[in-house]
């Protein structure tokens, strides 16, 4: 099980994240914080950062799956934040490797003639949620990726990217700071003694650091707006206060390891990338070199994609519990039946 952080010790940083985050003073700025460095000239910066991304999210251009149909690759996406000095991201580095970025290190980097303390910083995390369209297309299929699924996963992540670099050129312009780790020239892929392939920073860790979601059975986050969602993160100095995690177990929104059920994904996967152990990196790689020739061949784009892990379970679009899954599988049942009469 690649994610498979130990669980006592995820359950304490959990619960003392959100204690070192004052959670439960209802999301007020420290009093301390207003006049610390970071402290934003803007009085509301939780939504002013959170504007920022909806509304470049809704009105950019870039937004799109550049087909006929003119199809946007994203609908509204989901914020969080989470605080510098939130002891979950030092121990990502612990567990992951020496090389995994705490949000310190990776601003230092970026910044080395800028002042800054881990408390003076936070990690900016938003989530991008697929369209109804690219979802239902993948659903119908059980092998090969769909177009929207492709395009969203080529240009819906140079959206994304441009998202990053938007979010972090207005901190800076407003006087904090800021980068995108995953476009700093640094960032790379390593390996990882427990983990295998791993890069110096995750940007679905940060995610889960700020409240956005828990892992599946396949890695994939799974989010109040589903698992079907690509997500992005900057580091600022700036001080929000920290989205509450509303839980204390890294897979607490899944039904295989909270209820013992489901494994769709397991089941959905066309590279036998996922078991009961978890997801399989390397057999995930293989897969997706398979879809990049598919790809290639019939649609013509030099992209890559297969979400089958994301589209067509229960925690596709939301949150999921039993009767989803007892949904889905009468779904599925009737259409086989129906099926037998067409
Ligand atoms: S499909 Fe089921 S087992 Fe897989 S991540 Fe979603 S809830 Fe967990
Ligand atoms: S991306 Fe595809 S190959 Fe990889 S785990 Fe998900 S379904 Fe399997």
């Amino acid at each position: 099980m690649s994610n498979g952080f130990d669980r006592r010790q995820f359950l304490k940083v959990s619960a003392r994240g959100a204690a070192a985050a004052g959670i439960g003073a209802a999301g007020r700025l420290p009093a301390s914080g207003v006049q610390a460095a970071g402290a934003s000239p803007v009085s509301n910066p939780s939504a002013w950062v959170s504007s920022l991304i909806k509304d470049f999210t809704a009105t950019s251009p870039l937004n799109s799956l550049r087909n006929a149909s003119k199809d946007k690759a994203w609908v509204e996406p989901l914020v969080g934040f989470s605080r510098g000095d939130d002891s979950i991201h030092s121990l990502y580095k612990e567990k992951v490797g020496p090389f995994h970025w705490t949000p310190l290190e990776i601003f230092s980097l970026t910044f080395p003639e800028t002042p800054a303390r881990a408390e003076d910083l936070t990690v900016v995390s938003w989530i991008l949620p697929h369209t109804e369209l690219t979802k239902a297309d993948l659903r119908k299929e059980t092998k090969n990726p769909t177009e929207r699924w492709v395009r969203a996963r080529l240009y819906g992540e140079e959206f994304n990217e441009a998202l990053r670099r938007h979010v972090a050129a207005s901190l800076t312009e407003a006087g904090h700071p800021a980068v995108a780790p995953t476009l700093s020239p640094q960032f790379k892929n390593q390996r990882s003694d427990l983990y295998g392939a791993a890069s110096n920073f995750s940007e679905r860790h940060a995610a889960y650091a700020a409240g956005l979601g828990t892992f599946g059975l396949c890695d994939g986050l799974i989010t109040p707006k589903g698992k079907a969602m690509r997500c992005g993160s900057v580091v600022a100095r700036v001080q929000i206060p920290p989205t509450p995690r509303p839980y204390t177990d890294h897979h607490a929104y899944c039904l295989f390891y909270a209820e013992g059920i489901c494994g769709n994904c397991m089941l959905r996967c066309p590279g036998k990338a996922v078991s009961k152990s978890g997801h399989d990196k390397t057999a995930c790689q293989k897969q997706l070199a398979v879809t990049s020739e598919y790809s290639e061949k019939h649609f013509g784009i030099p992209g890559y994609g297969c979400g089958f892990c994301q589209a067509g379970t229960p925690c596709e679009s939301k949150i999921p519990n039993r009767f989803d899954l007892y949904w889905g599988d009468f779904v599925s049942w009737m259409n086989d039946i129906l099926g037998r009469f067409r």
